[in-house]
């Protein structure tokens, strides 16, 4: 129980109390005390080794070098806010699909591909039509690696940004290679060249000055340079990525956006990333599943297929996955039914976990920085102390910034009532020769409600008043 594992940590030489955090390596000395091996995994790890005892991975294309074919590059908009991204990726669609399909595009789905002509070859690309890198960042952050080239949008009559520069280290770490639009060129003000000089203090040094990033001057607006950009993209991609995958393999991919249709049910975005999507399959998209029903590409129409880098809207989960979510078809419905629910299962654990760490007036100081406001419950055993207790309390001296506030008073034990109520509002119950109800204790220590209990008044104010000041050490 939490007060054996606090006084093992003490005898490790760890002052702890029972709500508060401890590093996995104090995770495993405490294990070791107590006659247990604790292995530390991280939520990716817990994945793989779900989806291995169902004889599955993700993330590695089957079979050997023959089976690879090439794929179209996938790309991420990135810049400072309005430098022009949302423009750019407008102006892509509509000069590039507009020309092959009349009438243009019709839906929004998330990402989009075009097609144009390098070198006297017909190239596809695909877009990420969500500018900006939290997306990606977002992304990244949930191990779904999917972008393979970033546009950094300058904007030519403003120059380097702080978000330009975040949109550079989060490329950078990604490991992304970098094609800069230096956009607004139509604009009187513009200075391109300016806008190279200031790029290469962060590493990206233009290819006309000897280095390997390539810089073109575009207007999004005007429609301008468009093509010589996606050339750029694409001969970026051939110098420094080998883009390949296998499309002869069961689709796996990442959900780059979900939501509730009225009339469809959940609807995910989904990017393919190897092997081949098709009506019919059955998949499990994070915690969801289902069986593709239906598949709608970027222009309205349905496709019955969809092969690496090609983004389709799917029809046919059960419920709405998360964006930034993997995909993948699995043999067997009942197969994707049980790893969601696995997955559903330890989501709802993680919430749990999350929602029990609690306020404790040990941890006061880092909470006070956040609401400066303690919350209190008093129990006592007459109305006569809990009268006195509050009047004490309310008497310290305290900060101004901070604030105490008694939010229920009573007489009688700790109850439950009087937990919930602590949980709910981040309180702190004080038990004034009063002690809780067992089954209060019990869900105390579940939710991680602290309550302290006091039989001498200037104890209890001392204590407050200490915690208040940030200087309460943690008792045992
Ligand atoms: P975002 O915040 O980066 O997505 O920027 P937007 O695409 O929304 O563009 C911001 C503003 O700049 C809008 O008013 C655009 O019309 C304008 N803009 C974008 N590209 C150009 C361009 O090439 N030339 C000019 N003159 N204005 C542009």
């Amino acid at each position: 129980n939490p007060s054996q594992l606090v006084q093992a940590l003490f005898n490790l030489g760890e002052m702890v109390t029972a709500t508060q955090s401890v590093t996995p390596e104090t995770l495993q000395l405490l294990g070791e005390e107590m006659g247990f091996k604790v292995q530390v995994v991280s939520p990716e790890d817990e994945d793989r080794e779900l989806l291995e005892s169902f004889d599955l991975s993700f993330g590695e294309d089957e079979g050997g070098e023959d089976d690879l074919e090439r794929r179209p590059p996938v790309v991420t908009v990135m810049g400072h806010v309005d430098h022009g991204k949302t423009r750019l990726l407008d102006s892509i669609r509509s000069a590039k699909v507009g020309e092959a399909e009349a009438g243009g595009i019709t839906q929004h789905i998330g990402a989009y591909q075009v097609t144009s002509e390098v070198d006297g070859v017909d190239r596809t690309l695909t877009f990420i039509d969500t500018p900006g890198h939290e997306a990606f960042t977002a992304m990244r952050a949930r191990g779904a690696k999917s972008t393979d080239i970033a546009v950094i949008v300058v904007a030519a009559d403003d120059g380097v940004m702080p978000q330009t520069v975040e949109a550079i280290n989060h490329a950078q770490a990604a490991e992304v290679p970098i094609v800069v639009a230096v956009n607004k060129i139509d604009k009187e003000s513009a200075q391109p060249d300016k806008i190279r000089g200031q790029m290469t203090e962060y590493g990206l040094v233009p290819e006309e000055y000897g280095g390997d990033t390539m810089f073109v001057d575009i207007s999004a607006k005007q429609g301008l340079n468009i093509d010589s950009l996606l050339e750029a993209i694409v001969l970026t991609a051939d110098a420094s990525l080998d883009l390949r995958a296998n499309p002869d393999m069961d689709a796996q991919g990442v959900a780059i956006e979900a939501h509730l249709d009225r009339g469809r049910g959940p609807v995910a975005t989904v990017l393919i990333q190897r092997g081949t999507l098709r009506v019919g399959d059955s998949i499990v998209a994070g915690d969801a599943y289902g069986r593709v029903r239906r598949m709608v590409d970027e222009h309205g129409d349905d496709v019955t297929e969809a092969s690496p880098s090609r983004p389709v809207q799917v029809i046919g989960l059960t419920s709405v996955c998360g964006a930034g979510d993997t995909l993948m078809v699995v043999e067997e419905d009942r197969t994707a039914r049980q790893i969601a629910d696995r997955r559903n299962a330890r989501k709802r654990n993680a919430l749990a976990a999350r929602s029990r760490r609690r306020i404790s007036l040990e941890d006061l100081d880092s909470h006070l920085k956040e609401t400066s406001q303690l919350n209190l419950i008093i129990k006592g055993d007459n109305s006569g102390t809990v009268e006195a207790l509050e009047e004490a309390l309310m008497g310290i001296e305290i900060d101004d910034e901070v604030q105490l506030r008694v939010i229920d008073r009573g007489v009688g034990a700790v109850t439950e009532t009087n937990v919930n109520l602590a949980a709910a509002s981040d309180a702190v119950i004080i038990g004034f020769n009063v002690r809780a109800e067992g089954k209060a204790t019990e869900m105390a220590n579940r939710e991680g409600v602290d309550i302290r209990y006091y039989s001498i008044i200037y104890q209890a104010i001392d204590e407050i008043e200490a915690a208040l000041k940030g200087m309460l050490k943690p008792i045992y």
